[in-house]
């Protein structure tokens, strides 16, 4: 058992003694700066005046906002991946004396230029590429790009081993049980309990499910985020997903990662340790915690508004997931158990299938079955091997949107979308 918490526990950040008040700048990266991850760091950024200095934004096609980021910051350099919106960035940028840059590439060396932290903020496998070129520059990273460990999984950790850099969890659950496990010896840990939220269909009957519309699956009770992790929240798929990330992240066996369903979003997660103890991470459901406690570590920043009162928190209840309702983190459990293939396949089936919800193509219990059925043909293909190089790992992603995507069309003439748009 190693991966991040034996680089963690070796830093320890209670060795160190108090913070002191004079901290020199921290330089950091932001790739996916115009997300909701993107915001919240530019948040903690521009609520700590003098403690950040941003050397490079990048985004995919959003340019403006990019441009009014980068000028936000002071960046270096703001890059787009997306070639066609390079003129747009490049005016928008005029005269400000940073740098613009476009293209898929250009990214990744925006990832790779020398910095203190890099916030890996882009959303699916596309963030693979450029956090991998972050971490073999050296640099630190303040992953939230969940998708990396799912697609890439064992090849990510070692490439961060022999690099040796910090993989440091944003994903407020693992951030949590990273902070809960402390200077304890993951020997000592009898399991760690990620918590879900339930999405907005918590208490919904797999009927009523049927016919769940795009907006109304984008509606997360408790937290605001991007599009895709909305959805993937709706289905359980991402807490599907972060029982791959907390087996890679914390190297601990699946059948010791619990999900525990906490409508609160209060404690995002907790560390039952082998003497029966169990620590928990509690805060208000805010991505600036995790993502400031990143930024900071092995210090601690000082946040500009703390308020979690319990007593008017009141009450925090927990109850198991129902995955009859909720296939999706089954699913996500036996890919798991299957290997790097099938949760390789997985994340790209799950990423076609979220593209094709959101629009109108398919249906929303459709999700969880055409990632399913992509992975039981990915197997009648022979596609169930491993990858052994980042090389494979693309090029299986690449086939398993391939495989997804017919899955689409196969699905698209008898789903419940398809018929709406009939009406
Ligand atoms: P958003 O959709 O809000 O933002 C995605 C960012 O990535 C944007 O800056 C977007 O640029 C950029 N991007 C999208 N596609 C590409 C691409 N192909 N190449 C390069 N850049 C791209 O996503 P979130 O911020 O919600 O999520 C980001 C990641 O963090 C996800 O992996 C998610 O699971 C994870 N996460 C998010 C949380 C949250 O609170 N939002 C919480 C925990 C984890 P553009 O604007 O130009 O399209
Ligand atoms: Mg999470």
């Amino acid at each position: 058992m190693a991966n991040v918490t034996a680089t963690v526990g070796a830093g320890g950040a209670a060795a160190d003694g108090p913070a002191t008040e004079a901290r020199a700048k921290r330089r950091i990266s932001i790739l996916g700066a115009t997300g909701s991850i993107g915001t919240n760091t530019l948040a903690v950024v521009t609520e700590h005046p003098g403690d950040f200095e941003v050397e490079a934004v990048t985004a995919f096609g959003n340019a403006e906002s990019l441009a009014r980021v980068a000028r936000q910051v002071g960046a270096k350099v703001a890059v787009i991946s997306d070639r066609t919106s390079y003129n747009v960035l490049k005016d928008a940028l005029d005269g400000t004396g940073i740098e613009a840059a476009a293209g898929a590439k250009a990214v990744e060396e925006a990832a790779a230029r020398p910095v203190d932290v890099v916030v890996a903020g882009i959303v699916g496998a596309a963030g693979l590429s450029p956090t991998l070129a972050a971490i073999k520059a050296g640099s630190r990273v303040a992953l939230a790009n969940k998708e990396c460990l799912v697609c890439a999984g064992d090849l990510f950790v070692a490439e961060a081993k022999r690099a040796g850099v910090e993989i440091l969890p944003v994903d407020s659950e693992h951030n949590a049980i990273f902070q809960a496990l402390g200077a304890n010896r993951i020997e000592d840990v009898e399991r760690i309990i990620l918590t879900a939220s339930g999405g907005p269909f918590r208490d919904w009957t797999r009927e009523a499910m049927l016919n769940v519309s795009p907006e109304q699956a984008l509606k997360h009770p408790n937290w605001s985020m991007g599009p895709k992790i909305s959805i993937d929240s709706a289905t359980l798929m991402n807490k599907g997903l972060e029982l791959i990330e907390a087996y890679h992240l914390f190297g601990i066996a699946a059948e010791r990662i619990e999900v525990v369903v906490h409508p609160q979003s209060i404690v995002h997660g907790l560390v039952a340790f082998r003497d029966g103890t169990m620590i928990a991470a509690l805060s208000a459901p805010d991505m600036r915690m995790p993502i400031a406690h990143c930024l900071a570590w092995p210090e601690r920043g000082r946040a500009t508004s703390l308020g979690l009162d319990l007593t008017k928190v009141g009450r925090l209840t927990f109850e198991r997931p129902d995955t009859d309702r909720f296939p999706a983190l089954r699913i996500a459990r036996e890919a798991l158990a299957a290997g790097g293939w099938a949760t390789n396949i997985l994340n790209a089936a799950n990423e076609v299938a979220v593209a094709a919800f959101l629009a109108g193509t398919i249906g929303f219990p459709e999700i969880a079955r055409l990632v399913e059925e992509t992975l039981s043909e990915a197997r009648s293909a022979g596609l169930d091997s491993t990858p052994t190089t980042i090389k494979d790992v693309l090029a299986l992603d690449k086939e398993g949107r391939r495989l997804a995507a017919q899955a689409v069309q196969r699905f698209a003439a008898s789903s419940p979308a398809a018929a709406r748009r009939m009406d």
